[in-house]
């Protein structure tokens, strides 16, 4: 089912979902299975899983020399999404990416989705790779999510790539995309980036999932600001508890979102990463709370492949 269906079914009240990594090759499934199992009595109508992109591996050749490979660390976001909507009867959400894919190639990638009855995907445009300062685009492949929403909306109107078909048979996706409360770290302004929002949605996007953030301030702000806008999708809140002290550097460096005051001062407090992982799962309990009486359609947490602070939040919410 589409979540916007599943927004609509629900009828105002809120409902529960997260998002998965995919396990690094080499390892099995199990563990996340293991990781998912205690979030399902929470009845999650969907699971977003996650996609990464190529990266260099160095491989040492002998006398000083090293061979450069290309691989993907972390394969299989589809075959993760068929697994877990056979072993848990519950929609997953595939994340597509601009970045290291041709058009073609993302082409296949939808036409399988279609054949194993995915109703969603998560159009964005990933990241740089690892070595990169900035996002270079794949040669044959798309610059930004606003032409992979069209794509697969050209998918929904049965027009494949080149032209080379009209199908009489339809694929009906419903599409997610990214948005940035307090705005993408290569956007010039928040309004800009707002722009660059409105263009997705305009462009086929049915609703938004938001970046991380720890002060609820800046999401009521930004939908305010996006209706404002003209967007008039769902915006559903991304959280992610806090769970080790070095989070205070990393998330914003690397996802440009601030940390309030008061959260810094708790982080502060602890002796250890376990103190900062139980103020993490309280400061998240309140950020829930006070979302879920704002009435958002959708509380959407982060697991990062480890389940049980988002099982100590959601215990406390739903
Ligand atoms: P876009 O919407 O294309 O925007 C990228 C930047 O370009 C923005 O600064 C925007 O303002 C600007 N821009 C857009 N259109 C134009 C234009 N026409 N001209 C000039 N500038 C423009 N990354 C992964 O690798 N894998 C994942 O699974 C993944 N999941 C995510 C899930 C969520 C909910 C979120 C919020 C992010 C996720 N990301 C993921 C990270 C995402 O790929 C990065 O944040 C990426 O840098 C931007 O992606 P986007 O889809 O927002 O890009």
């Amino acid at each position: 089912m589409k979540i916007t269906d599943h927004i609509k079914n629900a009828n105002g009240k809120t409902l529960f979902s997260f998002e998965i990594i995919p396990p690094i090759k080499g390892k099995n499934i199990q563990e996340l299975y293991n990781n998912i199992d205690p979030l399902m009595e929470f009845n999650p109508p969907f699971i977003d899983v996650t996609t990464s992109r190529e990266e260099y591996v160095y491989l040492d050749k002998g006398e000083g020399l090293l061979d450069r490979k290309t691989t993907r660390m972390r394969p299989g976001t589809l075959g993760i999404c068929a697994a877990l909507k056979h072993k848990y009867n519950v929609d997953t959400v595939p994340h597509v990416l601009c970045g290291g894919f041709t058009k073609e190639e993302t082409e296949y990638l939808l036409i399988d989705c279609h054949y194993l009855a995915i109703d969603n995907v998560m159009a964005l445009r990933g990241d740089s790779m690892k070595h990169q300062q900035y996002f270079e685009a794949t040669k044959g492949g798309h610059v930004y999510a606003t032409e992979l929403v069209s794509q697969i909306q050209n998918l929904n109107k049965g027009k494949y790539l080149h032209d080379v078909l009209d199908a009489e048979h339809k694929a009906d996706f419903c599409i997610g995309v990214a948005g940035y409360p307090e705005k993408h770290i290569e956007a010039p302004s928040l309004q800009t980036d707002l722009k660059r929002l409105k263009e997705k949605v305009d462009a086929g996007a049915d609703y938004v999932v938001t970046q991380m953030f720890l002060d609820n301030q800046k999401y009521f702000e930004f939908v305010e600001a996006a209706k404002n806008a003209g967007i008039n999708v769902p915006i559903i809140p991304g959280i992610k508890p806090i769970a080790v002290k070095r989070h205070m550097q990393i998330l914003p460096q690397v996802f440009k979102i601030d940390l309030p005051e008061a959260l810094i001062l708790e982080i502060e407090k602890c002796k250890d990463n376990k103190q900062v992982r139980q103020v993490g799962v309280e400061w998240a309990i309140e950020q829930s709370k006070e979302l879920l009486a704002a009435g958002v359609p959708v509380l959407h947490y982060y697991s990062m492949g480890k389940s049980d602070n988002i099982k100590a939040v959601a215990s406390a919410i739903f």
